[in-house]
């Protein structure tokens, strides 16, 4: 008898697909050449030992050693998913390596993306109903649907990939899917990490307190990384990275670079450069260096811009020529989730941009900040995948020694709202107990909790209300979808539908550094007085005028991407809203409809509103001064606003804006607006100069509002 490894073997190297039956093509089989070049290849026994004597593993492997292209592939030989009308799920805590792996692995298993193979982001599915077995997803993804399927009983196995980078809903998964693989004695748990640092993950999926789950380690090959610090510490990193760019280009030896910066636009600005400071090289000497591509790498590119990390590096000039060379720039997206072949030289910055939300003050700040020892030595690590590699570190040893050991995990710095919400539905009576493999601290989780008790959506009890449960169906930020559930009885709900999808997608204004003056005119012509979110609005309705030209995009310095992604995420919260009883209404344009809709917008923002007092801004009740982001398009300076968010980048800013009145405040939020408790000052006392002008107090109106109104039953 044949055991599973070499089944599978005979399998991937015969002439039929065992999963259709169909003949293999030719692409397939070059493929399959360096698939079987993967360390994960030469252990594949070992893997199918573990995977058929245990219900839970963990998987450990060097980046690029085939855990997130090969393992799904491998389990789906053992599970045969589609003979059961099941699914094999491989979670990913970026959108932008799901839809990439999936197209990859659609690739090399020989099926066209979004049939047998495919993938799940929010607003973007490419799965087929009953035709895909295996699916890439996002962790939030996987999170969403165990909301309405606490089981997840559409799966055989799940696969919990990147679970070193502890992202806040592969933490919650992990706790989720403890309990459900108790549960279902038939489901599968792997869970797979790039750092070695897994006995926190084999504690807890230990049967009992003294066992530790199983763990798979793939050895990789890798080779010596030589680690080179700077002798003194650097002032400008950006100008440090691209001035060592360039000096590796014109003296090291063959072989491709990885620039470690922080993100998208000092990403693409360094790109620039390299290329000026080698045009630069070749003018003072057209033989001085090989021909050099530079090509940036964010989360925010699409698959396709991604795919070009995998192109060859530039070909000699002529026979005999120097060597060309690529140089890849990237966030630390390419620390461990995206593999680049071919690199020799990594250049560490030793900063990433890292966000944290403080939840006493209700503040998200956005920093470039030193990296973690653990994150180093990743970094380093990518320079030695197919030879012997350098690491030049922009840093002193000294202050690599001051960095931490390990980043934070998501979970201990992040807002908790929307998860607070996912557990309460998923059936967790109190979140505070909830096993979590790092529990965030009790405050965090109670200002949580608080928040969705102000927006109507948890009960004094904890319980989920009506309003409460249609939000959480919603793949939004609780604020937005209260704003979308209520929006209905302001006769809005179509603008506000464009509003959300608005807020969903990468911002669309653009703004290229040689054209500001007109990208900014562009801008103030599509700019409507009232608020950046009625602006937002303007240009969805001007761009769907316009039947969707991308030239009118062009022309008017919006991404017309960013559009088709609004427009698709439109489509589906659209379908929801049907599917839960949210009315599509629009009282047309005129008739008082701009205040209809921030007043719409108040009922899920009021918690997000500043006052302005002499010329400053501050936010209601924690009183922190904050600054209109230059880019709102707000022309006068109205006393109260509210805001879509809140960073603190060089100064605290509120971004999108839009101006309201303070009696909605007041008529939709009373229990957050209870004045008469507040301390002094001059934002209580606008409101309460506000109050004797209200005819009446129309208390517990909202509520009634809802059921009757919004939400059919
Ligand atoms: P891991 O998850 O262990 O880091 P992966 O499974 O992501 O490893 O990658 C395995 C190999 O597959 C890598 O060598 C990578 O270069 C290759 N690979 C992944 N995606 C693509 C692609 N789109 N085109 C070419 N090669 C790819
Ligand atoms: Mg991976």
């Amino acid at each position: 008898r044949m055991g599973t490894a070499e089944r599978v073997e005979t399998a991937l190297d015969g002439t039929l697909n065992p999963f259709n039956k169909q003949p293999y093509s030719k692409q397939y089989r070059g493929i399959l050449r360096n698939r079987k070049e993967l360390p994960v290849y030469a252990q594949m026994t070992g893997f199918y030992d573990m995977l058929t004597r245990n219900q839970i593993m963990i998987v450990v492997g060097e980046t690029g050693s085939g855990k997130t292209t090969q393992i799904p592939q491998l389990v789906c030989h053992l599970d045969v998913p589609h003979s059961r009308g099941k699914m094999v799920a491989c979670t990913q805590p970026r959108r932008i390596a799901a839809t990439s792996v999936a197209k990859r692995v659609a690739d090399e298993m020989d099926f066209t993306l979004g049939k047998e193979v495919g993938y799940s982001v929010r607003f973007d599915d490419m799965t087929e109903p009953g035709t895909t077995f295996l699916k890439y997803m996002t962790d939030g993804m996987l999170l969403r649907e165990a909301m309405s399927d606490p089981d997840l009983s559409r799966y055989s196995t799940l696969i919990l990939d990147e679970a070193h980078e502890r992202t806040l809903a592969t933490d919650i998964l992990m706790g989720l899917l403890k309990g459900v693989t108790k549960r279902r004695p038939d489901l599968r748990l792997i869970i797979t990490s790039a750092t070695l640092d897994t006995h926190k993950f084999q504690q807890y999926f230990g049967t009992d307190e003294y066992s530790l789950a199983p763990l798979f380690v793939i050895q990789g090959r890798t080779h010596p990384v030589e680690v080179i610090h700077v002798q003194e510490q650097k002032t400008d990193y950006t100008a440090a990275a691209i001035s060592e760019v360039l000096r590796i280009h014109r003296v090291e030896g063959e072989g491709d670079i990885l620039l470690f910066l922080t993100g998208q636009e000092e990403i693409e600005r360094a790109c620039k450069r390299i290329k000026k400071g080698v045009q630069d090289l070749l003018k003072q000497n057209p033989n001085a260096v090989g021909p050099l591509v530079c090509i940036p790498l964010y989360a925010s590119l699409d698959a396709e811009q991604q795919e070009r990390i995998f192109d060859p590096p530039p070909p000699r000039r002529n026979t005999g020529g120097l060597a060309g060379r690529k140089v890849v720039v990237s966030t630390n997206i390419a620390e461990t989730s995206t593999t680049v072949d071919g690199i020799v030289y990594v250049v560490d910055s030793g900063v990433s941009k890292q966000s944290i939300y403080n939840p006493r003050i209700r503040i998200q700040s956005l920093s470039v900040s030193p990296i973690s020892k653990a994150s180093a030595k990743q970094r380093a690590g990518r320079a030695g995948r197919t030879k012997p590699g350098k690491c030049f570190r922009l840093y002193t040893e000294k202050e690599f020694n001051a960095f931490e050991g390990q980043d934070l995990p998501g979970i201990l710095r992040s807002n908790l709202e929307s998860t607070v919400l996912a557990l309460v539905k998923i059936g967790t009576k109190d979140p505070v107990r909830f096993d979590y493999i790092d529990s965030p601290a009790p405050e965090a989780l109670l200002r949580a909790s608080e928040t969705l008790n102000y927006l109507g959506a948890l009960d004094n009890d904890g319980d989920l209300t009506i309003l409460g449960r249609t939000m959480a169906e919603l793949p939004l930020d609780p604020q937005l979808a209260k704003a979308l559930v209520v929006s209905p009885e302001f006769g809005c709900s179509k603008e506000i539908l464009a509003i959300v999808s608005m807020l969903s997608v990468p911002n669309v204004w653009l703004r290229p550094t040689d054209k500001r003056i007109e990208a900014d005119e562009a801008r103030a012509s599509l700019t409507i007085p009232g608020g950046d979110h009625l602006s937002l609005l303007n240009v969805y309705d001007s761009w769907v005028q316009n039947s969707r030209d991308p030239n009118w995009s062009w022309n008017n310095y919006v991404s017309q991407r960013s559009l088709l992604e609004a427009e698709q995420a439109r489509r589906q919260l659209e379908s929801l809203m049907i599917r839960f009883g949210i009315k599509l209404v629009s009282a047309g344009k005129g008739s008082g409809l701009h205040d209809r809709v921030r007043e719409a917008l108040t009922c899920g923002f009021f918690m997000q509103v500043a006052h302005k007092e002499g010329r400053a801004y501050f936010t209601v009740k924690d009183n922190h001064e904050v600054f209109i982001h230059p880019s709102c398009g707000l022309d006068d300076r109205p006393e109260w606003v509210l805001y879509n968010e809140f960073v603190l980048t060089s100064r605290p800013f509120i971004r999108t804006v839009t101006a309201i009145d303070p009696e909605w405040l007041l008529r939709e939020a009373e229990s957050y607006y209870d004045i008469d408790s507040w301390n002094d000052g001059e934002a209580k006392y606008s409101l309460m100069r506000t109050r004797n002008t209200l005819p009446t107090q129309r208390s517990g109106r909202l509520p009634k509002r809802v059921k009757d109104n919004a939400i059919g039953e």
